[in-house]
């Protein structure tokens, strides 16, 4: 699906994998660079998108790089599809989760990096522990839109699972003051299911109201 399209960048969204994973594909019409965000299993529609040089693999690990919002197995199980189809692309991730993937590729692990840029391609990482250690969100200014590819970080309706006390309290500072401190045009695309933005979203937060040793499934509404 087209999330969004101007003469310079497309945005792109796909779904793969035994959880309806989304992964996203950016391209720069100009420097033909591409940027993959998450991969699922079997990704055969991104796959089918990222732009490519049959003739010559090498040119096709030099334009595209991926990024994995965590390390959870949902969303890096198509690395190898990746890999094997289109070349040994750079994978980027957050250093605490990067223990999750085995990968002969070059590794980033991003610990304190504020961006990556891929030529023309700019996106800012925030780092939002609390899901997972190494959960990392990306926000991406095409001027006339801003999006922020959240993983399971932030959905509509509330944030991500978690597994104890202490993981939602880290969860809930992320989204509280980093996440809702973006724009509220913002549009936040998750790792699965359908976006929604910063405005909205922190409505449904206001209703919420934070109590001590809860975890797990929340929603806003609880
Ligand atoms: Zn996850």
């Amino acid at each position: 699906m087209i999330i969004f399209e101007n003469t310079d960048y497309k945005i792109q969204s796909f779904i793969s994998g035994m959880l309806s994973n989304n992964s996203y594909l950016i391209t720069s019409k100009t420097s033909k660079k591409n940027i993959i965000i998450d991969i699922p299993y079997i990704p055969r529609d991104l796959f089918s998108k990222i732009p490519r040089d049959p003739l010559n693999k090498s040119n096709n690990v030099k334009n595209t790089i991926g990024i994995i919002t965590h390390g959870h197995f949902d969303h890096i199980e198509g690395i190898d599809f990746i890999k094997d189809r289109y070349g040994e692309i750079e994978i980027y991730m957050g250093f605490e989760d990067s223990k999750y993937l085995d990968y002969s590729g070059k590794i980033t692990k991003l610990r304190s990096q504020e961006k990556i840029i891929h030529e023309d391609i700019q996106l800012e990482i925030v780092y939002t522990p609390g899901h997972s250690q190494g959960s990392i969100c990306l926000y991406f200014d095409v001027k006339e839109k801003k999006y922020l590819f959240s993983g399971d970080t932030l959905f509509p309706g509330g944030p991500g699972k978690t597994t104890s006390y202490l993981n939602f309290k880290k969860i809930y500072e992320s989204i509280s003051n980093k996440i809702y401190k973006l724009p509220d045009e913002t549009i936040i695309l998750p790792g699965h299911g359908s976006g929604i933005s910063i405005e909205e979203s922190k409505k449904e937060f206001h209703s919420f109201e934070f109590k001590g040793h809860i975890f797990g499934d929340i929603t806003w509404k609880k």
